[in-house]
């Protein structure tokens, strides 16, 4: 990867780390990974080979590169302005679009990013609740932002009732006591939620959680669970706020949410909503979203939320998502691509297996036991991050793109796109049957 050698050391002079997102270092190869363009469920890399893509914009690829009927979309905007931080018509279509898709959002805010959309997201519930405390799920990820990013890794630290035991910021430079303002506790576990509700009765906002917990490994929640916490909600005032920004547009009817037959009073979007472009947004309960600007007193505002490219990708994209036969792709694709590689484990005895959700998979190196309801703290037991390592800069080699995640002990996810054509999908299996054969040397 001579180029990229190059490129990153040109790029460190210019750009802390070499890439502009922190990361974006692939680990495995020391070195962000730099590509020239990506088409379809390929990505071409700087040094001249083409990778299939498993990380697919980290979640944002649901409909491939470069997808034809979304170039279309936002390709009609050049002739709008292509720009404009004005609304239209379009972004009434997007609306009406996504509350029909979605029936708990009964109004949207636009936003550019999750990370936005989640800081809005809490900051109408504590204006609406007029309490402070949100309560947040061990290992769910919500944006990297003062208001909820605490406690980076997961599944360590929990006391006899599924309460971490101390809260931290995840990174430096957040403002003191800032940690004072959230509570964590263990995800899938009912009575985790009955005792910090119990224990600081009076006091919560809201509690947030991801339906599919994605950054610790495609984790699912089941249907009773959520029903439970719902349930509690709506006893004690407090608002439930569901972060779909990955799983939203991935499970049908309307994201994970009416998968699961739940009503959050809030939920956040973003990434396949639009595939990539940046549309992300804020909805729920009327009553709630009138707390925002100008309609209410909490302000989220910004820009670029709501310009004109974005929305029209967002709304090529629902439209795509509402025509016959796309979840059953998706599910076709994830069937025979997850089935065969967890098939491979077993097949050259190596311990572990494959969890995958709405077109996202995660490797449990180290990690036989494929049950729904384990915690976190005993996937962190077994999970290999070595293991995962070593694959990942195999794949490298038989240009399959995996991501790294940096070591981290718990397994990251990846995903498909429907772009990935039966061909990709054989020749990865092939690929990782090859890869395989050797780890389990
Ligand atoms: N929420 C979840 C569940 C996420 O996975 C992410 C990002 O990966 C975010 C929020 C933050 O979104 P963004 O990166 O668009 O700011």
């Amino acid at each position: 990867m001579r180029k990229n050698t190059e490129m990153f050391h040109e790029a460190s002079k210019r750009m802390t780390g070499g890439g502009s997102a922190g990361g974006r270092i692939h680990k495995a190869l020391g070195a962000p990974f730099y590509i020239d363009h990506a088409d379809g469920s390929h990505v071409f890399h700087v040094d001249g080979g083409d990778f299939i893509d498993y990380h697919c914009g980290a979640g944002a690829l649901l409909f491939g590169w470069n997808h034809p009927g979304i170039r279309e979309a936002v390709m009609k905007c050049m002739d709008k302005g292509f720009y404009m931080n004005f609304d239209s018509q379009y972004t009434l279509e997007f609306a009406e679009l996504f509350t029909k898709l979605v029936p708990t959002v009964e109004k949207i805010r636009l936003t550019n990013s999750g990370t936005e959309a989640t800081l809005a997201a809490i900051r109408a519930a504590r204006a609406y609740t007029k309490k402070n405390l949100i309560i947040k799920m061990d290992g769910h990820f919500h944006g990297m932002h003062e208001m909820i990013w605490f406690n980076g890794g997961c599944g360590t630290n929990l006391d006899e009732f599924g309460e971490t035991r101390t809260v931290t910021p995840a990174a430096a430079g957040f403002p003191q006591d800032s940690e004072k303002n959230v509570r964590l506790i263990e995800f899938n576990n009912i009575n985790a939620v009955r005792h910090v509700f119990e224990k600081y009765r009076g006091d919560i906002a809201a509690i947030i959680l991801e339906p599919v917990n994605y950054d610790c490994g495609c984790v699912p929640s089941t249907a009773e669970y959520m029903k439970q916490v719902r349930e509690l909600c709506t006893k004690e005032g407090i608002l439930l706020i569901f972060d779909e920004v990955i799983s939203g547009l991935r499970f049908r009817p309307g994201s994970a949410q009416g998968f699961y037959g739940v009503k959050p009073d809030l939920s956040t979007f973003a990434k396949a909503i639009a595939n990539g472009f940046s549309l992300a947004l804020v909805g729920g309960k009327a009553e709630i979203m009138d707390m925002f600007n100008p309609a209410g007193p909490v302000v989220c505002s910004g820009t670029s939320s709501g310009n004109l490219m974005s929305v029209m990708a967002g709304i090529a994209c629902i439209k795509m998502a509402l025509e016959p036969g796309f979840y059953d792709k998706i599910e076709e694709i994830e069937k025979n691509l997850c089935g065969e590689i967890d098939h491979l484990f077993r097949k050259h005895g190596i311990p572990g297996h494959i969890r995958s959700q709405g077109a996202q998979f995660a490797f449990y190196f180290g990690y036989d036991d494929p049950r729904l309801d384990y915690t976190l703290s005993e996937t962190v037991k077994y999970y290999s991050p070595k293991q995962y390592r070593n694959f990942t800069r195999a794949c490298l080699a038989e240009n399959l793109y995996m991501f790294d995640g940096g070591g981290k002990p718990f397994p990251q996810h990846n995903g498909f796109t429907t772009a990935h054509t039966e061909d990709d999908i054989a020749l990865t299996i092939t690929k990782i049957d090859k890869i395989f054969s050797r780890l389990a040397q």
